[in-house]
């Protein structure tokens, strides 16, 4: 592969053209290992950000796309519909929280998080109470888009560069009991506090239900969750739930909502809905919420992309969640835990590490000091394993059909390298 002309006219994400860190060229991927292009295998830790669930290549996926492609890759979904979007769209509504009836399809987890907010701005409008601002948690992460980005932690989405063009909302402190910790009532102070100051104004709380993210990989109480829906209730504010990195079943259950026994009014998902083959995310709500939407001096929502309900993406979606509907992610899911909470607390012993933590099939390790990105990559890649770190953080969400072998070659890879 042309390395060199891909470090010169390429852009990867989140990378400088000045100072270019080195990529490592891919050929081809199969179950839980990338190969890349000298013949090396690497056990992948990331499934490719949060994606690729059931691993790469996957038969039924694969077949799936296959037999799509022969009858049609896409036609337009204004005026038209077809047999995988309504397949899909049944399935979503079947499988997520209560209430959740109807299903708008997009592009990406960034647009999927646009379309929550303007459902929001618009039921607020058509009920002749318009409200702008939206209420969010400081170390939340919610896409790259300009409204996503404005509900993104300020100091992650670079608030200070965008200044003038991101409208800005309210930050309350994010929550501070950890998953497993025991729950302490002021840790919902500071929300409670904000929403009662701002409810007028507020059309919606959005937040990562449980994980936060690529704002930190925190994992936090359920409790913190049932007060933010409890609080949202009492107030008549919106809850959006965005669950792109976290549904299908990462954190242990299907959505991680579930872990709070509670139900959003409009759900987000994206990333693992294709099982990684390709971008497609779904906004969800309730049909009572989508006819007030619809009611206003516009008629309709007003968004509707070129490539919305795109039938090649709608049928690998419904491949990747009829395997999710045999319902072994959830062992698989399980041991991955039990096998991280037994692996994990070996690694929280060394002396660069602040912290360990995990949750369904994720785990983290924080470190005192941020990485040194191109070294420790090159040393993962060494060592046979695609881990990604950024910032102090570094951080496994593996396919679910990692073996208890395979996850070993992950952990131990960490220890020896974190120990140096
Ligand atoms: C990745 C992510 C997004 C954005 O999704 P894209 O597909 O990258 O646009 C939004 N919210 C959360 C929680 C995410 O993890």
């Amino acid at each position: 592969m042309d390395l060199d002309f891909d470090q010169q006219h390429i852009w990867h994400p989140y990378t400088s053209t000045i100072t270019p860190l080195p990529c490592y060229p891919v050929t081809e991927a199969h179950g839980v290992y990338l190969t890349l292009e000298n013949g090396t295998q690497l056990i992948d830790g990331m499934s490719s950000w949060w994606s690729a669930i059931h691993g790469y290549n996957h038969p039924q996926l694969t077949a799936a796309a296959k037999t799509q492609l022969d009858k049609m890759s896409h036609v337009m979904f204004g005026g038209i519909t077809h047999q995988p979007a309504v397949d899909l769209c049944k399935k979503l509504v079947a499988m997520t929280p209560q209430g959740l009836d109807t299903v708008f399809l997009a592009d990406s987890g960034s647009v999927a998080v646009e379309v929550a907010l303007k459902m929001a701005l618009q039921y607020w409008h058509a009920k002749g109470e318009p409200k702008s601002k939206f209420l969010t948690l400081s170390h939340g992460y919610h896409g790259d888009t300009f409204a996503a980005m404005s509900v993104t932690d300020p100091d992650n989405s670079m608030h200070s560069i965008y200044k003038g063009f991101l409208p800005e909302h309210i930050f309350a402190d994010s929550p501070q009991c950890n998953f497993w910790d025991e729950w302490n009532e002021n840790d919902i102070s500071d929300f409670s506090n904000k929403l009662a100051q701002h409810h007028q104004q507020i059309a919606a709380v959005i937040l990562e239900p449980i994980v936060q993210g690529a704002g930190g990989m925190r994992l936090y109480h359920p409790t913190y969750l049932r007060r933010v829906r409890k609080l949202c209730d009492d107030y008549g504010v919106l809850l959006i739930a965005d669950e792109i990195a976290v549904g299908f079943g990462r954190t242990g259950k299907l959505f991680a909502c579930e872990h709070a026994n509670i139900s959003p009014d409009i759900m987000c998902v994206g990333k693992a809905l294709t099982g990684g083959y390709m971008t497609l995310s779904a906004t969800i709500t309730h049909k009572k919420i989508a006819d007030t939407v619809c009611s206003g001096d516009a008629g309709c929502f007003m968004h509707g992309p070129t490539f919305m309900g795109n039938p090649l993406a709608c049928a690998v979606a419904n491949a990747s969640l009829e395997i999710l509907e045999q319902n072994q992610w959830q062992q698989q899911v399980a041991a991955i835990e039990a096998q991280l909470a037994n692996e994990l607390p070996k690694i929280e012993t060394l002396e660069k590490v602040k912290q360990v933590r995990w949750l369904g099939a994720i785990g983290v390790i924080e470190l005192h000091q941020a990485v040194n990105m191109a070294e420790i990559q090159q040393a993962f890649v060494n060592a046979g394993v695609w881990i990604r770190p950024f910032g102090c953080l570094v951080y496994i969400m593996p396919p679910y059909i990692i073996t208890s072998a395979q996850l070993s070659r992950l952990t131990q890879a960490i220890y020896q390298i974190l120990n140096t």
